[in-house]
């Protein structure tokens, strides 16, 4: 169970809602602690923090496991919001069965967070990540289809998730993570990270058939042409037993 008690939450939103900081960034933002509630889950007992930001009307969120103000080595998993992949289950990307891992494997643990960043379609958007989708299909490759819709801004998304995690007082982390150049980014918002954890992906009946789907569909249903598509998630796959879906790998799945 989460050990957040209501008088820890007051004190908390008060402390937070009217501090003054330069903002992270370059575009210095800032996020302010708007509401705090429990949040049970089939993946375990959260709490649900809501933040508010002084940058655009997006509204980020910690999901959080256990004890973790003023905690040290928290592990974090940070995700980007991916409407198409999170809820609709979509295999053009993997974002479902990474936000599943993390929340199943932090449920499991006696603390840790899961900062859900609203930065659909790696900041640009749902309706642009759908165009991207189209122009993908039409046989453009990830960069040109990047090109034409203007590229994420990587860095504001460390910068939100940084002040996130400074918000709620967390020490340290150990980044859930698969991508080394995260603990850089983080680091230079003044982020303590003490530790990569990989973040693999169990494997289970979803991300086989996504993998499976991926590696004989590839150049028909997800990758036309046999180009790659958009990363929404910065970090690549890793499967139990599977790690990366290698060339050699995908040829084994197609025979
Ligand atoms: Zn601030
Ligand atoms: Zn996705």
């Amino acid at each position: 169970m989460t050990t957040f008690t209501h008088e820890e939450i007051e004190h908390l939103i008060e402390e937070d809602c009217c501090h003054e900081c330069e903002g992270y960034g370059k575009d210095k933002v800032c996020v302010h602690i708007e509401a705090i509630a429990e949040l049970p889950s089939r993946f375990g007992d959260f709490h649900i923090v809501g933040f508010s930001n002084n940058q655009d009307d997006k509204e980020h969120v910690a999901i959080i496991k256990g004890e973790v103000l003023g905690a040290e080595d928290v592990p974090v998993r940070l995700h980007s919001e991916c409407l198409t992949g999170d809820v609709i289950g979509s295999l053009r990307c993997d974002c479902r069965d990474q936000l599943e891992a993390a929340l199943k494997k932090i449920g499991e643990m006696e603390n840790g967070i899961v900062l859900y960043l609203r930065q659909e379609g790696r900041g640009i958007g749902l309706t642009n990540k759908i165009r991207a989708y189209s122009l993908q299909d039409q046989g453009l490759d990830t960069v040109e289809a990047n090109l034409a819709l203007g590229f994420r801004d990587d860095e504001r998304d460390y910068a939100v998730a940084a002040h996130m995690l400074h918000s709620l007082k967390v020490q340290s982390i150990k980044l859930m993570t698969n991508n080394p150049k995260k603990i850089a980014e983080l680091e230079r918002y003044g982020v303590k990270v003490s530790e990569r954890v990989p973040h693999v992906l169990p494997t289970n009946e979803h991300n086989i058939f996504y993998l499976q789907t991926k590696a004989a569909k590839s150049g028909h249903m997800i990758d036309f042409h046999g180009k790659p598509h958009l990363v929404e998630q910065s970090d690549h796959t890793l499967v139990e037993g599977m790690s990366d879906l290698t060339e050699s790998q995908t040829k084994a799945l197609y025979d």
